[in-house]
């Protein structure tokens, strides 16, 4: 049995590299934030490549509705990239809802997750209690055990789309 800690990682230490869905070719390719409020896009397969600029002075958007987020300013809680707000490569139906993942880390991350039968929180001794942290604000259906089997099942096929 996994013993799952949580000990305070956040959304932000996860969040270094977006795989997404090419808008040009459609197949998977990547943004990645640059520091200094940029972020780039770049597609392998088809060759397109763009550059992302904050245009809001750091300020973030939390929604979980796309059509709060504002092009040129960080938003965060949809499936897609916090920055271009490309679709994330990473999704699938499950339970009736969809769930997703930045990229493999992520991944990784939730598949510890839903396999630790023990859940247990480390308080972060600095910075004390987090909402940021990523277990806490992962969705109720999908820290039920009754769903644990099917988000399993859902974090395979999503394995396979990387693999
Ligand atoms: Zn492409």
């Amino acid at each position: 049995m996994h013993t799952h800690i949580d000990n305070g990682y956040t959304i932000w230490n996860i969040a270094d590299r977006f795989l997404v869905r090419c808008p040009n070719c459609t197949k998977m390719a990547v943004v990645q934030p640059e520091g200094g409020g940029r972020a780039r896009f770049s597609c392998t397969r088809c060759g397109k490549s763009s550059g992302w600029q904050d245009r809001h002075e750091g300020s973030v958007l939390y929604a979980t509705n796309l059509d709060h987020f504002e092009n040129g300013r960080v938003s965060i809680g949809a499936p897609v990239d916090w920055y271009f707000h490309f679709p994330l490569w990473l999704q699938t139906e499950c339970c009736g809802e969809v769930l997703w993942a930045y990229n493999q880390n992520h991944l990784d991350w939730l598949r510890d997750f839903v396999r630790a039968g023990l859940r247990k929180r480390l308080c972060d001794p600095t910075h004390g209690w987090s909402n940021q942290s990523l277990a806490s604000r992962l969705p109720k259906w999908l820290k039920s055990a009754k769903n644990r089997s099917a988000v399993e099942k859902a974090l395979d096929r999503l394995y396979t789309t990387i693999a």
